[in-house]
């Protein structure tokens, strides 16, 4: 029925493609991400959507609406890179810069196709085939502060019936597994320096709090679940042996499957902080960064989603695309898959090796690792538990490429992952004006979201009033 609208992507995949390698080019990291966030805002008030700017405190947060009245649906948009990836779109590892950032997580192609959905989505409101408020949104830092739990706490999902969102991968296949909680903090301790020769008995050692709270750490991994992964790295250990470092500090990861489970291991990773800092007589300061809950999806938008998702089928990749992958495959570990045939059940299986042993995911595959947690975490999460969400994956990577790599950046830049974007923005098209045509399925799935949510719900992982930490950017 919507078919001029995902044929209305292709249409415009030009442009498209044009703006997704600009901010593949910007390479921006996050909360630095003014060029790329201003190209995005620009192209959308080039189209009519109203645009908010500078939203939760962030100036390259934003949302930006079009239509009017409900439904409300959300695409959500991300454009930060990561950093020391740079990278050319060639098939060897070839920096653009050396040590700058760049797309390894493919977030370029990830804001472009949200985009897309968007625009289409206009299309189809402009045409009176659909009524109701078609939304994106901005969020930038994805990879490293959870923008999106300060944009939750701010209120702007609070009228949003329904969010969608994708992410570039190596499969096609709708996402069930869910993501890790985390607390991300720095335990910074304050002690009194010294000459460490000439009067080490007036020195206190912020370095020697860091170090035992590890040991304390380190100790306490034998008495929590298996699931759960704490991981840290000392950001500042002092200056030179022979001064007593009067500041130190440690940067914690903590995660689990289940929110109150992090929350659990973080107030005993504080008492462990204490007990270093009793022991040193230095002083502990602690500087929450953020947080994240789990990702619980909703099974009535992912049914949705699922159904566009198989109705679009996967990106058409040609023989220059295959020439491609294959060259960059000889860059890319075999374990990444090995991981992913554990996910596998029997019936599977024989599918499932077939579609791993090919440079590139031609098909879509049935949604693998139901009921299990992905070894990561996103700030998707915290947007799913405030409105029915689903995600799914789109192949724009070569085969088992692993995430956060230079790999990615090279794909993330060329036509594998154009041509996966742009399949992205169809799906998310059609699924939007799904919701949109039919008031009954936003219905059902607020039921399920309800439902849900009964035995826990969203409290925010940061503490009251806490900002953004731009004090932790290095410009
Ligand atoms: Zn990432
Ligand atoms: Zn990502």
């Amino acid at each position: 029925m919507f078919d001029k609208y995902s044929k209305w992507i292709e249409t415009h995949r030009e442009r498209l493609i044009n703006i997704s390698d600009k901010i593949w080019g910007y390479a921006e990291i996050g909360l630095e991400e003014e060029k790329s966030s201003a190209l995005l805002i620009s192209e959308l008030e080039q189209e009519g959507f109203i645009v908010e700017k500078g939203v939760a405190a962030m100036p390259t947060a934003f949302y930006a609406s079009y239509g009017e009245g409900k439904p409300v649906i959300a695409i959500l948009g991300e454009y930060d890179a990561l950093p020391g990836l740079s990278q050319d779109s060639t098939p060897d590892r070839k920096p653009l810069e050396e040590g700058a950032p760049g797309h390894g997580c493919g977030h370029n192609l990830l804001g472009v196709g949200a985009l897309g959905g968007v625009f289409a989505v206009k299309q189809a409101i402009d045409d009176n085939e659909v009524s109701g408020t078609i939304r994106y949104y901005g969020c930038p830092a994805e990879e490293s502060f959870n923008a999106k739990g300060y944009m939750v706490n701010a209120g702007l999902f609070e009228d949003v019936d329904i969010s969608l969102t994708w992410h570039p991968g190596f499969l096609n296949m709708l996402n069930v597994m869910s993501a890790l909680s985390v607390n991300s903090v720095i335990f910074k301790f304050h002690g009194k320096t010294a000459h460490a020769a000439g009067d080490p008995q007036n020195g206190r050692s912020a370095l020697d709090a860091v170090e035992l709270m590890n040991i304390g750490a380190n100790y306490m991994r034998e008495h929590m679940i298996s699931e759960a992964r704490i991981h840290y790295v000392i950001t500042n250990g002092g200056k030179a042996p022979n001064i007593v470092p009067d500041e130190a500090e440690v940067w914690y990861f903590v995660r689990a499957p289940k929110r109150h489970q992090v929350e659990n291991l973080y107030e005993r990773l504080k008492k462990i902080a204490q007990g270093a800092a009793l022991m040193t007589e230095t002083e502990l300061e602690i500087d929450f960064l953020s947080g994240t809950f789990n990702t619980e999806y909703n099974k009535v938008v992912q049914d949705v989603v699922n159904k566009k998702l198989n109705e679009i089928g996967a990106p058409k990749f040609n023989a220059a695309d295959k020439k491609f992958a294959k060259e960059l495959l000889k860059n890319v570990p075999s374990d990444t898959i090995e991981g992913y045939l554990n996910l596998v059940p029997p019936d599977l299986m024989d599918l499932a090796k077939a579609v791993l042993s090919q440079p590139l995911n031609k098909i879509i595959i049935p949604p693998l690792g139901e009921g299990k947690t992905l070894p990561g975490s996103t700030d998707v999460a915290d947007v799913s538990w405030v409105t029915p969400l689903a995600e799914f994956l789109i192949a724009c990577e070569v085969m088992g490429s692993p995430g956060h790599s230079w790999q990615n950046v090279a794909t993330s830049g060329m036509s594998i992952g154009h041509k996966g974007m742009l399949t992205a923005a169809k799906i998310l098209t059609l699924s939007a004006l799904e919701f949109m045509k039919n008031p009954k399925l936003v219905d059902k799935a607020w039921k399920q979201f309800k439902k849900d949510r009964k035995e826990s719900q969203y409290r925010s992982p940061f503490p009251e009033g806490l900002q953004p930490p731009f004090h932790r950017l290095k410009n």
